[in-house]
C-alpha cells in the first residue's frame, strides 16, 4: 500500500438520515485524504446490500449533505471521474467471484442450515451457557452432498471458515493492537441466501479493490474487525490502516442514532444553523486540533488535521457549544 497517495472513502448505508456522527466520519475520512497538502483521493461508496434496511431517499440526503458541506468525492460520472459513487448492490458479481475463490481455497464453505435448525442450535447453546456460534454442521458435508444440494436449489449462505486455533491481532490507529482468540470468533456469513454479500464481506473486498489506504469509520465496527484480518490473510491482501472514530453521544449513556433521526444535519440547517458552523462544530467532536483552534473553515482544517489527534473517548453532542460556534460565523 502506497501511503504517500492516500485514498479514503466514506461508505454510508442508506438506512436513515445523516446524523452528525455520520457526517463527522465523512469529514475525518475526507481530511485523512486531503490534510497536510496530501491531495489524496476521497471516494464515496454506497453500502446498500441490505435491502431490508434500505430507506427511500436516504441516498439523496447523503449526496446533498456532502456537496453542501464541501466534502466532495473525487470519482464519479458527475465529477468527471471514471467511476463512482460506487454502489455495492451493482457489484454482486464481484463479491460472488471472491466468495468462490475462498470456497476453493477452503477458507469459506456453503451452509444449507435453515432458520429452524439455527434457532434450535442457539437455544441449546444458550441453555448450556455457550455463546451462540455456528456449530459447523455444514463443514462436515461431503463434496457430493454439497453438489446435490446446490443442484437441487437448496437455499444457502456462504460462511467464512475461521481457523480452529491461534490468535489474530488487529491494529487500529487510535486504539493500538487488539488480539482475539480465533476460537471465540463465529464462522460469519459472507454471502446471504439472496446472493448479496454481508456488510463485512463487501466492505473488505471493496476496500481492497478500491485501493483504500486508511479506513475511517465508527467504533461500532471495531468488534468485527479481527475477522477482517483473517479475510485479508486468506486473500493474501495487504491490510489498510484502520481508524475507528469514537462515538458521538446524545448524553452520557445514549449514542446518537441514525434511525431515530437524532441531531440530523438537515434538521440543524433547517433550524437556522449555518452549514459551515455545523461542520466546524462536528469536527471538534473527538478531535483536538493542534494549536487549539476552535473556529476553522474546511480549508483550515485541512492544514492542521492529523489522525494522531483524534480522541479515544466518546464525544457528547452539545447544543450549547454548537450555538457558540454558530455565533462566531
Ligand atoms: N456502511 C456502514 C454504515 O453506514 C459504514 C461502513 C464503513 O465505513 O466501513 O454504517
Ligand atoms: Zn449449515
Amino acid at each position: 500500500i502506497d501511503y504517500s497517495h492516500p485514498r479514503t472513502r466514506f461508505a454510508p448505508s442508506p438506512t436513515g438520515y445523516m446524523h452528525v456522527g455520520n457526517l463527522r466520519t465523512a469529514l475525518y475520512a475526507y481530511l485523512a485524504a486531503k490534510a497536510g497538502g496530501q491531495n489524496g483521493t476521497f471516494i464515496l461508496r454506497v453500502e446498500d446490500t441490505d435491502q431490508e434496511r434500505f430507506v427511500e431517499g436516504a441516498m439523496d440526503v447523503i449526496y446533498q449533505t456532502l456537496r453542501e458541506t464541501g466534502l466532495n468525492w473525487d470519482e464519479g460520472p458527475d465529477v468527471g471521474g471514471p467511476v463512482g459513487p460506487y454502489i455495492q448492490s451493482e457489484r454482486g458479481e464481484i463479491y460472488a467471484k471472491y466468495a468462490r475463490q475462498l470456497i476453493e481455497q477452503g477458507d469459506a464453505y456453503y451452509c444449507f442450515c435453515d432458520k429452524e435448525r439455527l434457532d434450535e442450535m442457539k437455544t441449546l447453546q444458550r441453555a448450556s451457557n455457550i455463546a451462540p456460534k455456528y456449530d459447523r454442521h455444514c463443514l462436515r458435508l461431503s463434496k457430493e452432498e454439497i453438489a446435490e444440494k446446490l443442484a437441487a436449489g437448496v437455499p444457502h449462505v456462504i460462511r467464512q471458515r475461521i481457523p480452529d486455533e491461534g490468535t489474530v491481532t488487529f491494529h487500529d490507529e487510535i486504539r493500538g493492537d487488539i488480539t482475539v482468540e480465533c476460537a471465540t470468533l463465529d464462522d460469519q456469513v459472507l454471502v446471504k441466501a439472496d446472493g448479496m454479500p454481508t456488510y463485512n464481506f463487501a466492505n473488505v473486498v471493496d476496500d481492497h479493490l478500491m485501493g483504500i489506504t486508511t479506513v475511517v469509520r465508527g467504533t461500532e465496527y471495531l468488534s468485527s474487525a479481527p475477522k477482517y484480518n483473517l479475510l485479508y490473510q486468506a486473500f493474501g491482501w495487504e491490510i489498510p490502516k484502520y481508524l475507528h472514530c469514537p462515538p458521538v453521544m446524545k448524553d452520557a449513556t445514549q449514542k446518537l442514532s441514525k434511525r431515530n433521526g437524532d441531531a440530523s444535519y438537515q434538521d440543524l440547517v433547517a433550524k437556522g444553523y449555518l452549514r459551515e458552523a455545523v461542520l466546524n462544530y462536528i469536527a471538534l467532536l473527538g478531535w483536538s486540533p493542534r494549536g487549539g483552534a476552535e473556529i476553522m473553515t474546511l480549508d483550515e482544517m485541512k492544514k492542521v488535521f492529523a489522525i494522531e489527534d483524534i480522541s479515544k473517548s466518546p464525544a457528547i453532542f452539545d447544543p450549547m457549544k454548537l450555538n457558540f460556534v454558530n455565533a462566531e460565523y
